[in-house]
């Protein structure tokens, strides 16, 4: 490795420390603010205002909670992560279970085709679907959530894709979606705008790439590739 990649290596190391830090240790305070304000909407004599400014600390302490450990999670992807034999369909699947009530709720169907079994991270991969499939529900569209998983043979690796029929992306917003904390739908569905870059954080770093095809009202594909691997059943190749 060159000194120029060596160096980067370790600042980025030094960040990815740095942010699991900041991210941990603001929960504790933000845990304190949350129950403090919680006894005192419970003990004090509130009137209709003051009830009202405390539910706005409640849920802004909440959105910050959600945001940190979002944070905290994107900061433990990959590197130096151990690494196996990962069937995708075990991953799909267990990532399915993570999401059941919300899955449940929102009555979606989703199918899972033959996938391949790659080397990599368990954890990583069933967060890279649940990321992928919860985002299909969160931004549905007014049809029932169908969302299909399937992979193909490109060359020596596989082409994954998670479609949903959900209210998509404008096509120039598409290079965007990965980046850090960039949200589209802000105003009306709750979100980080850490779940995409962790997802390309987490395939990057399995040496693959990520991208989306989708276009408003028309759903989403988010493909990724990941190198080589063994089908763990029968894919046809295309
Ligand atoms: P979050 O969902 O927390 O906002 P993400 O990083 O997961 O953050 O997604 C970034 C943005 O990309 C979302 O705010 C949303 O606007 C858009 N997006 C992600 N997944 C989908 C999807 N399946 N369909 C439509 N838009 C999506």
């Amino acid at each position: 490795m060159c000194a120029d990649a060596k160096e980067l290596t370790r600042s980025n190391a030094e960040l990815q420390a740095f942010a699991h830090t900041i991210a941990h240790d603001l929960q504790e305070p933000l845990r304190t603010i949350s129950a403090f304000t919680e006894i005192l909407i419970q003990k004090a004599q509130l009137d209709e205002a003051g009830k009202e400014t405390a539910d706005f600390i409640v849920s802004g302490v909440r959105r910050m909670s959600i945001l940190l450990d979002d944070l905290l999670s994107s900061a433990t992807y990959g590197h130096g992560r151990s690494r196996g034999r990962v069937k995708l369909e075990f991953a799909a699947g267990q990532a399915m279970q993570n999401l059941r009530a919300i899955l449940s709720s929102s009555h979606a169907s989703v199918r899972i085709q033959p996938l391949p079994a790659v080397e990599g991270n368990e954890c990583d991969l069933i967060r890279l679907f649940q990321n992928l499939l919860g985002n299909a529900v969160k931004y549905r569209g007014q049809a029932p959530v169908e969302i299909d998983i399937s992979a193909e043979r490109y060359g020596p690796d596989w082409v994954i894709r998670v479609r949903d029929n959900g209210i998509g992306i404008a096509k120039e917003q598409h290079p965007r979606v990965f980046d850090l904390f960039t949200r589209l739908h802000t105003e009306t569905i709750p979100g980080s705008g850490i779940g995409l870059a962790a997802c390309k954080k987490i395939v990057e770093n399995m040496g693959g790439v990520i991208w989306v095809e989708s276009e408003v009202g028309g759903g989403s594909t988010f493909c990724f590739t990941l190198a080589g691997g063994h089908p763990s059943v029968a894919v046809p190749r295309s």
